[in-house]
């Protein structure tokens, strides 16, 4: 029961530790059961420390150790990357609305305003990891038996995808990738991780919230004002050189007075409501937990206690919760049935947490008159997908977190959290989803164990 350790960096988790001399750490290590210690480089180099147990908790990243990165992005611009930018610059934002601070790495490699998140633009890592002597390999072949991705997966410590272009993460990848120790999103939801599967195998599951966030909840304000005005038809009829006015506004209606509803007011449904506020609207959301008196007051919010509850009276009914087993096929044919007639629904959340052929029924029949987001299931969506072709759709592909601005963001939000977890620093509890095993931070707050990826194997049938 006598451990002598040289500890250089990392983590270790230890049970019912004793220290030789305890002047050596400035740390209280008698009370505590468990004890998780933290050492950054050098610094207890050649210490002595007495373990009576240490529980299988391995140093994630040893000092030194050369990594393989595996990092899965959408292909570049059909023209190949641009060489010159709509806009030359993008605004500083100095915090989100909360007070928490944007993505602070200590270095960017790039520039805010360029096209990162497609293979190119490799997110802006290159440098970065291959000055630490470690391998980045990016591609965008990742679905399909045999696929670049999985083929790289097998020896890769990290793997790092976007949502927009998930790399599917089932157990089965994880079972052919045992150096595995963690799985990045690149932008915020990470449902495309079989979290279960992550949890079972000691894969820390990290996303970086609130990145983009807010340019989500911008698409949806476009969503709603474009549907309920019917913009996109009228748009059609003047690339078609027609002046049909009848036609144009058949559908057309003011968004001013009607009930808009949010399931879920979190980073997005409450930003989404903010910004919807000055068309007088009345606002309504359901979440599981209550926001404050405050925040009601200041929206003048009407909390709904269910889901049902809040589509029975909404005229515009928004979805911005996590996709994880309890919201997956929420708005099936009874809850779409419970909604007031001519509805329209936002989805920007996930394509799972509506049937989708119940939506498209939805539509044809007139209980919906549109529906509207950028997320489907799987992704890319396969090329007969019937949301491609309903009628009164609003899609667009997955975009409303990759614009420009927010991809500044995530990339610099993957690079704090690999500086964090090659210095053997704590990654930001808000990015957190799974760590040792468990559910973690957001994911602790917002997921259910479980996983949502079956059947993101008909990715593969997308063809291009
Ligand atoms: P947040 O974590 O800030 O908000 C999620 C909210 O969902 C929380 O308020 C949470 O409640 C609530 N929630 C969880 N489960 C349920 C449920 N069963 N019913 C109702 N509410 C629930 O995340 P964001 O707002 O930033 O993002 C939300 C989702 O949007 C992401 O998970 C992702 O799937 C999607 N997204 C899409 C993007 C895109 O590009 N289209 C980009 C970014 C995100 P509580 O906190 O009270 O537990």
């Amino acid at each position: 029961d006598r451990l002598s350790l040289n500890v250089w960096t990392g983590t270790l988790d230890v049970t019912d530790l004793a220290v030789a001399d305890p002047s050596d750490l400035s740390l209280n290590l008698f009370s505590a059961a468990a004890l998780r210690i933290s050492v950054s480089s050098g610094a207890l180099l050649a210490k002595r420390i007495l373990i009576k147990e240490v529980r299988a908790q391995e140093a994630r990243y040893i000092w030194g150790e050369d990594m393989k990165i595996l990092c899965v992005l959408y292909d570049d611009p059909k023209t190949g990357m641009p060489d010159k930018y709509a806009r030359d610059d993008l605004p500083t934002i100095e915090k989100y609305p909360d007070g928490m601070t944007l993505p602070s790495p200590k270095a960017i490699d790039f520039t805010p305003g360029e096209l990162l998140g497609c293979v190119s633009g490799e997110l802006g890592l290159r440098k970065f990891l291959e000055d630490a002597g470690h391998t980045l390999v990016v591609t965008s072949d990742k679905d399909g038996e045999g696929c670049e991705a999985d083929r790289e997966l097998v020896d890769a410590d990290i793997v790092i995808s976007q949502p927009f272009f998930p790399y599917y993460l089932t157990k089965e990848k994880m079972e052919t990738a045992p150096n595995l120790k963690m799985a990045i999103t690149a932008g915020i939801g990470s449902d495309h991780v079989d979290l279960q599967g992550a949890m079972d195998h000691n894969i820390d599951v990290v996303e970086v919230t609130y990145c983009n966030s807010r340019s989500v909840a911008e698409h949806i304000v476009m969503m709603i004002l474009s549907m309920v005005r019917d913009y996109h038809n009228q748009h059609r009829i003047v690339n078609e050189g027609g002046w049909n006015i009848a036609d144009a506004v058949q559908r057309s209606y003011d968004v001013e007075g009607m009930h808009v509803g949010t399931v879920a007011a979190g980073r997005i449904g409450i930003d989404m409501l903010r910004k919807m506020k000055p068309f007088d609207v009345h606002l309504h959301y359901f979440d599981i937990h209550k926001l404050s008196d405050e925040v009601e007051a200041e929206l003048n919010l009407t909390y709904h206690d269910s889901v049902e509850s809040l589509v029975a009276v909404c005229d515009v009914v928004n979805i911005s919760c996590p996709l994880h087993p309890k919201t997956e096929h929420l708005f099936n044919d009874d809850m779409i049935n419970k909604m007031k007639r001519g509805a329209y629904i936002v989805n920007t959340a996930r394509g799972k947490i509506c049937d989708k052929d119940a939506i498209a029924r939805a539509l044809e029949s007139g209980q919906l008159s549109g529906y509207a987001g950028d997320v489907w299931f799987p992704q890319p969506a396969p090329n007969d997908h019937v949301w491609r072709t309903m009628p009164n759709h609003g899609m667009t592909p997955h975009t409303s977190g990759t614009s420009l601005s927010a991809q500044a963001r995530y990339a610099a939000g993957v690079r704090e959290i690999l500086e964090c977890f090659f210095a053997g620093e704590p990654i930001r509890d808000p990015y957190l989803i799974v760590q040792n095993g468990d559910l973690a931070g957001m994911g602790a707050h917002s997921y259910t164990k479980g996983t949502a990826t079956d059947g993101s194997e008909e990715a593969a049938e997308y063809k291009k």
